[in-house]
């Protein structure tokens, strides 16, 4: 049996392979296109075993596909050349452990070798929402198998832009990946609607989350900065069409020549057995601080932390032991920084309540909820940010608002006071799984670079 450390191990390795992988298929975009997109290849999940990275990395890698034409399963295998052993195996996993037992005229077989051996099989259903997938040792059995799910059907796309105007205009002008909509271009509202929803939340990513701490977005840009952008995407392959998912990786580079980056890395937080995506600076220092200013994306504060206060409702003083912001019933409540839901029901004048513990001893907690947020339960570990309830007026409370506390090791603390601690740094073994990441990703931006044009000439310069 594997041990935790083992697995987790495992999957440290896998993930990073699989970065790498992705960038190996990436070319450079081409400028002349006009597009600043480029991807060839479909590389969905970061599944592929770590025993293939070095064939990946020479350019081993074949991908041979097969349609399903009269619903013959063995003749699909045998057509994207799956015979033998690797036959058998994928016919029994496909059937009995992945329960994928009628096949239908339409479904596809993609199967990946490298010098000859299957590493990879995937199982696509048409229309279906997901594909089943069966990774193999090179030479050996299979690895591993399951379903993945639409929605994690997810692939990483190469951006670079030279900002010529605002960064938004530069990213929707040559950000827009071909095959956004299924014709491959603009052309009804509901195309033009996706295409601002698609550059909308990648530059709120950009410049809310990833680059927010170090670059002041009204000020330090220039014509001239070229931004280059890992993206993930959700493919939507029945509709053909893409959608934007999140920033794995940052470049900014100021036409003056200073440089922010900031680094993907996968990891297994203590306190939880999910891969979590986190970033980084080049030195492994998280770019996050441990808790957010504030737990609602807008609004005022009506009650701040305070010794003792007149309750408006129970009419006598007593300890405000929190913040309350007004914000109206509904609004997102966001978990201030990343731990394991420990309460989440009604409790008295708080109303409906979330408790988080977070690490370092620190302890939130979110009051007068009208609603949760689907999904969780206690024990659930959430990320900085995610939603975990909505705005109400619930149990002792005059009007919408969140009550917001923290403790610290047992003790009430005024949040915005509290000086808020940075996220863990990367050490040891992580330190340096995510230093390979970085060489792997910095050999990807020059080449990306070279393809670049010069910035243009200012009009009637001086
Ligand atoms: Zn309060």
């Amino acid at each position: 049996m594997h041990s935790p450390a083992r697995i987790r191990k495992r999957v440290l390795l896998a993930i990073s392979a699989g970065i790498a992988a992705t960038l190996f298929f990436m070319k450079p975009p081409s400028w002349s296109s006009g597009s600043c997109w480029s991807l060839d290849s479909d590389i969905t999940r970061l599944h592929r075993s770590i025993d293939s990275l070095g064939a990946i990395l020479a350019d081993t890698l074949q991908v041979r596909t097969s349609l399903i034409g009269d619903g013959f399963l063995g003749g699909a295998l045998w057509d994207a050349g799956v015979v033998g052993n690797d036959y058998v195996n994928t016919c029994a996993i496909l059937r009995d452990s992945l329960l994928w037992r009628v096949q239908h005229p339409g479904d596809t077989l993609a199967a990946s070798f490298t010098h000859g051996e299957l590493v990879e099989i995937r199982a696509i259903p048409r229309g279906g929402r997901g594909f089943y997938y069966i990774s193999f040792e090179p030479g050996g059995g299979p690895l591993s198998w399951g379903y993945v799910r639409q929605d994690e059907w997810t692939r990483i796309r190469a951006v670079t832009c030279t900002v010529t105007s605002t960064v938004w205009e530069s990213l929707s002008e040559g950000g827009l990946p071909r095959d956004l909509t299924p014709t491959g271009s603009i052309l009804t509202h509901r195309d033009s609607a996706r295409a601002i929803a698609y550059v909308t939340e990648l530059q709120h990513e950009l410049t809310d989350r990833l680059l927010a701490f170090d670059i002041d977005f009204y000020y330090d840009v220039q014509t001239g900065d070229r931004v280059h952008l890992l993206i993930e995407e959700v493919r939507y392959p029945e509709s053909s069409e893409s959608g934007f998912r999140r920033i794995l990786a940052a470049k900014y580079e100021f036409a003056a020549g200073r440089i922010v980056e900031v680094f993907p890395f996968y990891h297994t937080p203590d306190s939880s057995d999910d891969l979590v995506l986190d970033h980084y600076h080049r030195d492994g220092a998280s770019i996050r601080t441990m808790f957010l200013k504030m737990p609602v994306p807008f609004g005022r504060i009506s009650s701040p932390f305070s010794g003792s206060r007149l309750h408006p409702v129970l009419g006598y003083s007593r300890a405000h032991n929190g913040i309350d912001y007004a914000a109206p019933t509904g609004t997102e409540i966001y978990a201030v920084g990343d731990g394991v839901i420990m309460m989440r029901q009604s409790s008295g004048g708080y109303g409906n309540i979330v408790r988080i513990r977070h690490g370092n001893g620190y302890e939130t907690g979110y009051g007068h909820m009208s609603s949760f947020a689907a999904g969780q339960a206690v024990g659930t570990y959430v990320r900085q940010g995610e939603i975990i309830g909505y705005v109400g007026s619930t149990g002792l409370s005059t009007g919408p608002h969140v009550h917001f506390e923290m403790k610290r090791n047992g003790q009430y603390v005024n949040p915005a006071e509290e000086i808020l601690p940075p996220v863990d740094p990367l050490e040891g073994e992580e330190l340096v799984e995510f230093q390979a990441g970085v060489r792997a990703l910095e050999g990807y931006w020059a080449r990306m670079s070279e393809d670049l044009p010069d910035p243009p000439e200012e009009a009637g310069g001086a």
